[in-house]
């Protein structure tokens, strides 16, 4: 019998969305310091980058340096390395992550239902030395992931994503069974695990 699959939502699910701001925080205040103006004016600029967004998920970092460099005339290279995206993905993986992959991934097969833009969604799991705990073939990253022709993709599985609306709308499909994250700074909804490593206790995961 083939294993059971777990596809797991990135952002807020994997990876701290409050430590990455701290991190884009930072970066935003070099920034400032190389062009010699309060922080007010590059957060201004980011705003502006922002507001012309549809979605929070069509955030790309390469797109708001290269709105930085012409706005600020920063060469693009000194932006990147104020930048430093590998150490900001490692540090923004929450803590019991890299535990619980490794502990269900002799018994599951492990891959991903992430909404935003391949690369960006690729590059943080490859960032953070995850990547390797997905199946590529069970890798689902769609910009809009709650369409129906995307959602009709999927095969038998369980999915963890910190949005009510995404398992509201998975709980309609007979063959998926969507499990709600919610994480410890968040109100508490209902039926929901507060880390990852509920999940273990959640499928009867036995050791
Ligand atoms: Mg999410």
């Amino acid at each position: 019998m083939s294993k059971e699959l777990i596809l797991f939502d990135i952002d807020k699910t994997l990876f701290d969305r409050g430590s990455l701001k701290q991190s884009f925080g930072e970066f935003y205040e070099k920034v400032a310091g190389k062009i010699e103006q309060p922080i007010d004016v590059v957060n201004k600029v980011r705003s502006e980058y922002e507001s012309n967004l549809e979605s929070s998920s069509d955030f790309h970092p390469e797109e708001l340096l290269k709105y930085f460099s012409e706005s600020f005339k920063i060469d693009k290279n000194v932006l990147d390395q104020y930048f430093q995206r590998r150490r900001m993905y490692e540090r923004s993986l929450y803590p019991e992550v890299k535990g619980v992959l490794n502990e269900l991934k002799n018994d599951y097969e492990l891959g991903i239902f992430s909404e935003g833009f391949v690369d960006i969604q690729l590059n943080k799991l490859s960032d953070s030395n995850i990547l390797e705990f997905f199946s590529p073939q069970y890798i689902f990253i769609e910009r809009r992931k709650l369409n129906d022709n995307v959602i009709s993709k999927l095969p038998e599985c369980i999915i963890v994503d910190d949005k009510k609306e995404v398992v509201d709308r998975l709980k309609r499909e007979e063959r998926i069974t969507p499990i709600l994250i919610e994480r410890k700074d968040e109100p508490k909804s209902g039926d929901s695990i507060r880390s990852l490593t509920d999940i273990t206790d959640l499928l009867g995961f036995k050791n």
